[in-house]
């Protein structure tokens, strides 16, 4: 078994360490799940970056990938043949999650990953009593350890999304502003709705993220208008621009962040994190270095 401990990216002023650690004894580490059921809309690009970012600025963060793709483990750099555990052992056999971590190579972030044994976990959840509920109860050890967890999800709102809404006090929708964008938010609105109305009540929308935009095209332009029409500020002001760098850095194994920290998609991300940070009530993030 490899590198469970927990790690920490740079050394930080002991006066903000005491700050931090007493803010998650009184809060836990904040949990997002970024979901959205439509494929490809950066979910997995912007949990990674927005996971570097945040620990850039010094807060401890842990990436839960509860995808069979794995994409969010590869693009961590972490090898998903060699795992001995992953996140499917926790949710299925209550292997502690805190014995699955990885630390990611670069450093920074630690990582609860997945493989594709993950596929069918999603099937024999649905047998599971408390099957809802399976990710919350092995989180609770973890949330004392984080000032932030954010978990991918798969493109799906299965029982593995249904798993992570439930664990997450907030949700991030990453979205593409296209034709049938907007169709497929109600669909997951509704989900979240019914998921707080059940399992998880103190559940809300953290924001709406505008991925992969391009200003030039109108169409974007306009789901953009109608996305503020309808949500106000619950759209983040920060948009995540169209960035070659942001979509070549996963082969590579590394974050964009540290495969070219300058690029206009780490940019992005670092904004982000100081939004994100600014609307969960967080300690503000000290200055990117
Ligand atoms: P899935 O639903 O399959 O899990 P996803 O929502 O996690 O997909 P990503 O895998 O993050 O989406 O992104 C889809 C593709 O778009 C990837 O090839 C990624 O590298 C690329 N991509 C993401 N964000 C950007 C961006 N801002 N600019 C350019 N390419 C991007
Ligand atoms: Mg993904």
């Amino acid at each position: 078994m490899s590198v469970p401990a927990h790690s920490s990216s740079s050394p930080r002023p002991a006066h903000r360490r005491l700050r931090l650690a007493d803010d998650r004894a009184v809060h836990g580490a904040r949990i997002l799940a970024l979901a959205n059921q439509k494929g490809g809309v950066a979910k997995t690009t912007s949990t990674l970056n927005l996971g570097v970012a945040l620990s850039e600025r010094g807060l401890d963060v842990l990436l839960i990938d509860l995808d069979p793709q794995s994409n969010a483990t590869m693009g961590s750099g972490i090898d998903k043949n060699a795992l001995e555990y992953t996140v499917c052992d926790v949710l299925l056999d209550d292997i502690a999650a805190a014995d699955v971590l990885q630390t990611a190579p670069d450093g920074g972030f630690t990582v609860l990953p997945s493989n594709q044994e993950l596929t069918s976990a999603e099937v024999e959840l649905v047998t599971k009593p408390d099957r809802e509920f399976r990710l919350r109860k092995a989180l609770a050890p973890l949330i004392a350890r984080y000032d932030y967890i954010l978990i991918d999800c798969p493109p799906a709102l299965n029982m593995l999304t249904v798993n992570a809404l439930t664990a997450a006090d907030f949700v991030l929708i990453p979205m593409q502003c296209e034709y049938f964008a907007l169709e497929g938010l109600s669909a997951l609105v509704g989900t979240i709705d019914k998921i707080r109305a059940t399992a998880n009540p103190k559940l809300e929308m953290h924001g709406i993220l505008r991925t992969m935009f391009d200003p030039r095209n109108n169409l974007a332009n306009e789901v953009s208008s109608q996305l503020i029409s309808h949500f106000g500020d619950r759209v983040y002001r920060t948009v995540i621009p169209r960035n070659v760098r942001l979509a070549e850095a996963p082969s590579f194994g590394r974050p964009v962040l540290f495969h070219d920290k300058y690029s206009r998609g780490a940019l992005a991300y670092l904004a982000l994190a100081g939004e994100v940070n600014r609307r969960s009530g967080a300690p503000l993030p000290r200055p990117p270095p």
